[in-house]
C-alpha cells in the first residue's frame, strides 16, 4: 500500500493542534466545494460520508454563506438569558412545524443536546412531583455522545472504556433492534419485536417502573453498529412500554435526522401515532456550516414545565447562537427549496441497488443496510456463520485509506459493530446533492478497496 504524499498531510511533529492521534497525520484540507474536498497537493476527494453524515447540501453553498454574512452584520451574539434573536425564533418555528413538537432549545453540538435531554427528562418528572424517577434506559451498541453523561448513557464500548469509573449507575441498557445479528433464524419480525418489548418491560420491572425517567434510542443506529434500522413495529412497541409506565420516549436523530433517511425525521418512517416526547438533532442540522444541535420538546413535556416551575435549570453560553441558528435556517431552506429530501430518497434507492449489485457477492460482505443516503456495509470473516474478524484485525483503516488514495472519503466503524467488541463496517452518507455518477464512483472505489484489502489479509494469513 502506498502512502499518501506527505505534502497532503499536516506535519504532526510541528503541529500545535492535539489531533485525534499524535501519530497519524490528518490530511490538510485547503478547500471544500460542492461534493468535494481539496488537498494541499491539488488532489480532490469525493465526500462520500459528509464527515460523519454532517454535510447534507454540499460544501460552500453561496446562499448559506450570504445568510451567515448577513447575520454577522446584524446580530452576531447576544446572551440567551436576556435576548432572543430572529434566526433562533425562525429556526424553532420551522423545526417545530415539521415535527409537531412544541419548542426547541439550540446548543452547540450533539453531546450537549443529549446532556440537555437527559436533564430535561429528569426535570420533567420533578415538575410532575415524581422525584423517584432517576433511571434511564438506553440500548447496547448505541452512541449518544462523548461528554460524560451522554457517554454513560450510550454503549459505545471503545469510546467508553477509559472512563468507566465516572458513569452513573442510573444508566441501564437493553438489547438493540439489530436483525442481522440478533433476530433468530426462524423468528418473524413480529416475534422479534415482542421479544424486545418483553425485555424492555422486564427492565422496567427490575428497576421499578415508577423509577424510570426515559428510554433513549437512535431511530437508526449510526456510528456504533452502522446505519441499522429497526424492524417494522419496533418503535411503536417500545413506545407502548414507555407510555404504560409514564417514562419519556426520547429519540436521538443526531446522525439520521434532517432528511438523511429520505424523510425529514427518521421516526416518520415508523408506525408512531405522535412524535417522540423529546428528540435531539445535530450534525446535518448545521449541514457543516455551523456547530449546532437542538432538543425538540413535545407539548406534553412543555405543559409539565408550564404547570410547574416554568424554567429549565440548564443553559449554555452559546445557546441559541444567532450565527449558528442562521446557518441552520439557510440549510433547512435550501433542503426544502431544492427538494433535497426527495432527491435524497431517490438517490438512496439507487445507492442501495448498486451497493447490492456490486458488493453483496463478496465473500466478506455480510450485510448491506440503511435507508435514504445512510448506508453501511458490514464485513464478516464467514458469511454463513456471521463469524467476525477478531478486534485486532484493523482492516477497516486500510479500506478507508485505499478509498482515499482513489479519491473517495467514507466513514469507518470497527471493533464493535456487532457486540461492542467485534465487527467492522464502513458508512456511506454523502450530501443529498450527490449525483448517480458520483455514487457509482464511490461504490466502484469501495469495491476495489475491499478486494485489495482482503487479498492482503489472505496473503498474511
Ligand atoms: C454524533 C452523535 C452524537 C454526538 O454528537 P456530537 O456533535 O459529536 O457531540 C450523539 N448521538 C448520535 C446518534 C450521534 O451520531
Amino acid at each position: 500500500m502506498t502512502d499518501l504524499p506527505t505534502d497532503a498531510s499536516v506535519n504532526t511533529t510541528s503541529s500545535h493542534v492535539f489531533h485525534r492521534s499524535l501519530v497519524n497525520e490528518p490530511l490538510l484540507a485547503v478547500r471544500a466545494e460542492g461534493n468535494y474536498i481539496y488537498l494541499k497537493d491539488g488532489r480532490k476527494l469525493l465526500d462520500g460520508s459528509g464527515g460523519a453524515a454532517v454535510t447534507n447540501i454540499g460544501h460552500g453553498d453561496k446562499r448559506v454563506i450570504a445568510g451567515i454574512l448577513d447575520q454577522l452584520q446584524t446580530v452576531d451574539y447576544v446572551h440567551s438569558g436576556t435576548f432572543s434573536n430572529k434566526a433562533a425564533e425562525e429556526l424553532a418555528t420551522e423545526l417545530t412545524k415539521d415535527s409537531g413538537m412544541a419548542r426547541a432549545i439550540f446548543v452547540s453540538g450533539g453531546s450537549e443536546a443529549v446532556e440537555s435531554a437527559i436533564k430535561l427528562a429528569r426535570q420533567y418528572h420533578l415538575e410532575k412531583k415524581q422525584p423517584e424517577r432517576t433511571n434511564f434506559i438506553a440500548r447496547q451498541q448505541s452512541y449518544h455522545g462523548n461528554t460524560l453523561g451522554a457517554l454513560g448513557l450510550c454503549r459505545h464500548t471503545a469510546r467508553r472504556a477509559p472512563f468507566l469509573p465516572y458513569f452513573s449507575s442510573h444508566f441501564h441498557h437493553v438489547s438493540p433492534c439489530f436483525a442481522y445479528h440478533y433476530k433468530l433464524d426462524n423468528e418473524s419480525d413480529e416475534d422479534y419485536v415482542n421479544r424486545l418489548a418483553d425485555e424492555l418491560e422486564a427492565k422496567f420491572q427490575e428497576l421499578g417502573p415508577h423509577t424510570v425517567a426515559a428510554f433513549f434510542a437512535e431511530t437508526i443506529v449510526g456510528a456504533t453498529s452502522g446505519c441499522t434500522p429497526a424492524v417494522p413495529g419496533y418503535f411503536k412497541a417500545m413506545r407502548n412500554v414507555c407510555d404504560r409506565h409514564g417514562a419519556l420516549f426520547v429519540l436521538d436523530e443526531i446522525m439520521c435526522g434532517i432528511g438523511r433517511t429520505g424523510k425529514m425525521h427518521a421516526w416518520q418512517w415508523e408506525d408512531l401515532s405522535s412524535p417522540p416526547d423529546i428528540q435531539v438533532l445535530g450534525k446535518g442540522l448545521g449541514g457543516g456550516y455551523a456547530s449546532l444541535a437542538t432538543i425538540l420538546i413535545s407539548t406534553k413535556v412543555i405543559n409539565a414545565f408550564l404547570a410547574g416551575s416554568g424554567s429549565f435549570n440548564n443553559g449554555y453560553t452559546y445557546q441559541s447562537h444567532a450565527v449558528g441558528c442562521r446557518a441552520a435556517l439557510e440549510v433547512l431552506k435550501i433542503i426544502k427549496q431544492d427538494q433535497l429530501i426527495e432527491q435524497c430518497y431517490q438517490r438512496g434507492i439507487f445507492l442501495q441497488k448498486i451497493l447490492n449489485e456490486q458488493l453483496s457477492n463478496h465473500l466478506h460482505v455480510g450485510d448491506i443496510r440503511g435507508r435514504g443516503l445512510f448506508w453501511s456495509v458490514e464485513f464478516v470473516k464467514n458469511k454463513e456463520t456471521k463469524e467476525m474478524y477478531p478486534s485486532t484485525c484493523l482492516f477497516i483503516d486500510s479500506i478507508i485509506k485505499e478509498c482515499i488514495e482513489r479519491g473517495v472519503v467514507i466513514y469507518p466503524g470497527s471493533k464493535g459493530t456487532a457486540d461492542g467488541i467485534c465487527g467492522d463496517h464502513v458508512i456511506i452518507a454523502p450530501p443529498y446533492t450527490i449525483t448517480e455518477d458520483e455514487l457509482a464512483f464511490i461504490v466502484d472505489t469501495l469495491k476495489v478497496a475491499i478486494i485489495v484489502v482482503f487479498k492482503s489479509i489472505q496473503e498474511l494469513a
